[in-house]
């Protein structure tokens, strides 16, 4: 508890002092608003967080799968934070009128309080993303999760944006925005977001709001067809010939191999497994099933990615 205490005037007091210093705004009733209400958010959070999701929170065991990506992450949000600040003091920015500030206060504070209830929510919140076998993950549908797949992002995709706005700085919204980027970036393109999307296209009993793979949004409809029957038909598509189909391959030893599709490949780094039905490139570390291939190649979410191996499948029995 006093620990918890102890990280909480930390960290408040190193937010509010960075942003009232920079800004030499310690006299502006707007930002004081702001400032108490995040705090109180903040210490809500850290106050109901349990301690075993606090250790995943704060100390996660691995890195994750994103570490690269995160880094460009907390670089933006830090990029914001002093950025906001600095447009007050200097007056970089036109004049904000007091109404749009409140509103954003308003909105910052609940899109806050919404991450934080997801991560109150879902025990496997992490500040990384990685699949905790070590912890039973699954995959979570109550609270925020029933509104939003991945409310955690979206929560901050909405909050740090809203923040510049409500300190009042049109320059700190710019960095803000190209930070709510790479959140969504992040999303993109990674096996846990395939893992969400496949676990709730599977288990979607209600239309699902998702963040998805592809970087974007998407809802998720219920589905009434057979799962088991639609992995059972796509295995019957085999790997090289989805892959043979965009890209010249050639036999090396029990495996393929071509030049890979998802970057600047002047050696054939691509190699594909047609025993296990995996490809891996050894240059820009892409790697999956044919499921995955698709959605990189098509920048499709998971069940669109389903659907094009139907299609497949399809022209492939017309074919025989
Ligand atoms: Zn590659």
């Amino acid at each position: 508890m006093s620990k918890k205490i102890a990280r909480w005037v930390l960290v408040t007091a190193v937010l509010c002092g960075e942003m009232l210093a920079l800004s030499g705004e310690w006299a502006s009733p707007l930002l004081w608003a702001y400032l108490v209400g995040v705090s109180a958010v903040f210490l809500y959070a850290l106050l109901s967080l349990d301690p075993d999701l606090a250790k995943e929170r704060f100390h996660p065991p691995t890195p994750g799968a994103d570490a690269a990506a995160l880094r460009w992450v907390r670089v933006a949000a830090l990029a914001t934070v002093i950025v906001t600040p600095l447009d007050r003091r200097f007056h970089w920015s036109a004049p904000m009128p007091d109404a749009v500030r409140i509103a954003a206060i308003v909105g910052s504070l609940a899109a806050f309080l919404f991450c934080f209830r997801a991560m109150l929510t879902n025990r496997f919140f992490s500040s990384v993303m990685r699949i905790q076998d070590d912890r039973g993950h699954r995959v979570v549908d109550r609270g925020p999760y029933a509104v939003i797949r991945h409310p955690g992002y979206a929560g901050m995709i909405a909050g740090v944006p809203l923040m510049a706005i409500a300190v009042g700085s049109w320059w700190g919204f710019a960095v803000a925005s190209l930070y709510a980027l790479l959140i969504l970036n992040r999303v993109a393109d990674d096996a846990h977001a395939r893992w969400v999307e496949e676990a709730v296209w599977k288990e979607a009993k209600v239309p699902v709001r998702c963040i998805n793979s592809a970087g974007g949004f998407q809802f998720f409809t219920p589905t009434a067809v057979d799962i088991n029957k639609k992995y059972a038909d796509y295995k019957a598509v085999t790997i090289e010939e989805v892959i043979g189909r965009d890209l010249p391959l050639r036999p090396s030893g029990g495996m393929l191999v071509g030049l890979c599709p998802f970057h600047e490949d002047h050696v054939p780094s691509l190699t594909v497994y047609p025993r296990t039905g995996t490809f891996h490139c050894y240059g820009c570390f892409k790697h999956g099933d044919v499921i995955d291939y698709v959605r990189y190649r098509e920048h499709v979410s998971f069940p669109e990615a389903m659907d094009r191996l139907e299609h497949l499948i399809t022209e492939h029995a017309g074919e025989a």
